[in-house]
């Protein structure tokens, strides 16, 4: 069984579908996961809405989607990202919009807690060490937890006596699940943070025990054209170029 998870889509159609693509490649895929911000930063928030909509039934909140949804404020978004969540509120249908709204903080699957940022703080904590980590175990109660939110694949994994490993998902990296308690972030598909700047994706086969990072190229100049001609601000341009 595939399960394809794709979080921080960041209304980067051209993204999405070269992961949707690339997932194919790697054997058929049977439901699709997403651990939040399906928009935000990004210049297709409704493309990339109804495109989820269509193929996902397991989805949870990121904070740029409440945000956009008028759900949640921006005082906690750097200027730039305050900027594109404005630009995005105002593309959306009421449709998208209550779709947004309506977007649960935590979904709980097989043996998966699915959260965008911590099991804690759903919506808002950044989970970027083994120490961060640890500070949410308490809060789910399955064995392992899929977040996102940081945009840089990596997991965090517990023996039972709670000691706590890093381990870096690059492109390829197959991940045993045989930790006592894990996190794991299969990185951005619309907007890298880990200086690579090709879409981040993982695989996950519940059934074997394996979480699969992928990383596949997709035409970057195409997203950076229309966000300049949305006018989207310059920063959120040339990073899609570098990757953070
Ligand atoms: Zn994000």
């Amino acid at each position: 069984m595939n399960i394809l998870v794709v979080a921080d889509i960041h209304a980067n159609l051209t993204a999405f579908e070269a992961v949707l693509a690339d997932a194919e490649k790697h054997g058929k895929i049977d439901e699709i996961w997403c651990p939040g911000d399906i928009i935000g930063y990004g210049p297709d928030p409704c493309e990339c809405i109804s495109l989820l909509k269509n193929i996902s039934k397991v989805c949870v909140a990121g904070n740029h989607d409440w945000a956009a949804a008028g759900k949640i404020d921006t005082s906690d978004f750097n200027p730039a990202a305050a900027a594109a969540n404005k630009w995005t509120s105002r593309q959306l249908s009421p449709e998208d919009t209550g779709f947004l709204s309506n977007l649960p903080q935590a979904i709980e699957q097989a043996d998966f807690t699915i959260v965008h940022g911590s099991p804690r703080e759903p919506v808002w904590e950044y989970l970027f060490s083994t120490e961060e980590a640890r500070g949410s175990l308490a809060f789910f109660k399955t064995r392992s937890c899929l977040v996102s939110h940081t945009h840089q694949p990596v997991a965090f994994l517990f023996d039972e006596s709670g000691n706590g490993t890093t381990r870096l998902l690059e492109d390829g990296t197959v991940l045993t699940l045989d930790a006592n308690r894990m996190y794991i972030n299969p990185g951005s598909v619309g907007q890298p943070r880990d200086r690579d700047p090709r879409a981040s994706y993982g695989i996950l086969d519940p059934l074997n025990g394996t979480f699969t990072l992928h990383r596949v190229a997709y035409d970057i100049q195409s997203v950076q054209e229309r966000m300049r001609e949305h006018g989207l601000p310059a920063l959120l341009i040339s990073r899609l170029g570098v990757g953070m």
